[in-house]
């Protein structure tokens, strides 16, 4: 079988470099096609504006060629049909020019253009106006408008055609009755138009051609533009948000595996350690234990023929509670070594609590304590094994009746919480020793003069075996608080 060597940390690395790949990636593309959009924005406007701007040119041309046709042309007229135009969307600034480069009427459509700009030329860069004084064509996309300069040539096909002027553009034969007048051209007989015509030079073949200069603001531009970088960094804030999201979700999975995986781990060591610790306890209570007990027969016999009171029988008492003590180490290490398989049954753990509580009757340091016991009726049985229950109980009620030094008062009581029951021991002994609560349950951790520090590491095994937990804290007004709990029976 194959296994994978890599750790969750460089498993973690990998995903946050490919996270942060796949999020610049994205950012890259938003900014690509923002840039796209933008120019194609730009060039969609461009000859949306370029074609409106070259329709007026147009539009101007036949309507000042009708206008003489129909003699009913003149500069008051080219002026209001200038100011009708520039009422067209878009349009900012329009003026028509003659041959000779005069303004023949010229029109401002946004009441906030400045002084300069309200001048047909103002506010033109250099290289547009040389563009504009040799009437050339302009297309010039500027900073806020879109200018287009094109030739006005109302009689173009006119001065071009090498057939004869038509009729009403050709000056009246000598001698020959000008043709009737048309139109509603006031005062201004088909002589005046002749006189239009020449004197803009339009009728003159070698003359150069008028011009109109038509300025078109980018406003709408500029409005759809902002839009597109809106909504680009409104993606790009929202891919963040996910990324961010995306990033702290797997940072919290990763720590949840890391710990769990730090967890499995320590608990593997422990149980390679406890095993070892098994094996050297075992045959050293194998070799330690029969001598103890003959040694403790033969210090008693010696005692018992002593003075009462006398050093000899001091010596042999001393004796007798050393080899208690030492018989007590050994019967603990092999008890916490053991591994025993709890037999599991549905229990009350307010029942278990009092008939543990009944074996401490004859304890003399439960004297002169008093128990404060609370038990509220109607807790829900747990899953668990009565024997090792009582012996975490006890463990914790002799700690608690150490600590608490033949007075004042051990609160204990149950309570449901969370899909388990809790048993809360608190005493009014000292508090808990400096430091982190949880090398208490560290085995061999004692700050007795007499203890073997196994009494916690034994009660917390035998209740993580059972599928619950024991806990301590200090409690708020002093005195230590031990929590033990359980799994329901009805999970
Ligand atoms: P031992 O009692 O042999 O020292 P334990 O494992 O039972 O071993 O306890 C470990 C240590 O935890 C004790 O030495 C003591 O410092 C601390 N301890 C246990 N119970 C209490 C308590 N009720 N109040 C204060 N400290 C306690």
């Amino acid at each position: 079988m194959k296994k994978d060597h890599k750790s969750p940390e460089s498993r973690t690395a990998l995903t946050s470099v490919l996270l942060v790949g796949v999020l610049l990636l994205i950012l890259g593309v938003l900014a690509v096609t923002t840039v796209r959009s933008v120019q194609s924005t730009r060039q969609l406007m461009l000859s949306a504006l370029t074609t409106q701007g070259e329709l007026v040119v147009r539009t101007l041309e036949g309507v000042t060629r009708a206008g003489l046709r129909h003699q009913l042309w003149g500069l008051l007229r080219m002026q209001s049909l200038v100011e009708e135009t520039l009422r067209q969307p878009h349009l900012r600034s329009l003026a028509v020019m003659d041959p000779k480069g005069e303004v023949l009427a010229a029109g401002v459509a946004e009441p906030n253009v400045s002084e300069v700009e309200k001048a047909a030329l103002g506010g033109l860069p250099p290289g547009v106006l040389a563009q504009v004084q040799r009437r050339l064509p302009v297309t010039e996309f500027l900073e806020k408008e879109v200018v287009v300069g094109r030739p006005f040539e109302p009689l173009a096909a006119v001065r071009r055609d090498t057939r004869p002027l038509p009729s009403w553009a050709r000056p009246p034969e000598p001698g020959q009755p000008p043709p009737p007048e048309r139109g509603m051209g006031r005062g201004m007989g088909r002589d005046m138009e002749r006189h239009h015509m020449e004197m803009m030079g339009w009728l003159d073949k070698d003359a150069p051609p008028g011009y109109v200069l038509v300025r078109l603001s980018t406003a709408s531009f500029r409005k759809a533009q902002a839009r597109v970088i809106g909504n680009s960094l409104l993606l790009a804030f929202l891919v963040f948000l996910a990324a961010a999201l995306a990033a702290g979700v797997m940072f919290f999975y990763a720590r949840r595996r890391q710990s769990e995986l730090l967890r499995l781990r320590r608990e593997v060591d422990q149980s390679r350690h406890l095993a070892a610790l098994g094996r050297l306890a075992g045959s050293v209570a194998h070799e330690v234990r029969n001598p103890l007990s003959a040694l403790r027969g033969l210090v008693q016999y010696l005692g018992k023929g002593a003075q009462p009171g006398s050093r000899q029988e001091e010596c042999a008492r001393t004796a007798v509670s050393e080899v208690d003590r030492l018989e007590r180490v050994v019967s603990d290490l092999l008890d916490y070594t053991r591994n025993r398989e709890p037999r599991l049954v549905p229990m009350d753990l307010g029942e278990s609590l009092k008939a543990t509580l009944a074996l401490l009757a004859d304890e003399p340091r439960a004297q002169g304590v008093e128990l404060d016991v609370q038990l509220p009726p109607g807790l829900p049985p747990v899953l668990a094994d009565p024997d090792q229950v009582r012996q975490i109980v006890m463990n914790l009620l002799l700690n608690a009746l150490e600590a608490n030094n033949g007075q004042g008062r051990i609160g204990l009581r149950t309570l449901g919480q969370g899909g388990r029951v809790l048993l809360e021991m608190a005493d009014q002994g000292p508090g808990l020793p400096p430091g982190d609560p949880e090398q208490l349950f560290d085995p061999f951790f004692s700050t007795k003069d007499r203890g073997t520090g196994l009494g916690l590491a034994i009660a917390r095994r035998l209740a993580r075996g059972l599928g619950g937990e024991l806990s301590a804290a200090n409690g708020p007004a002093g005195g230590a608080v031990f929590t033990l709990s359980l799994p329901l029976s009805e999970a």
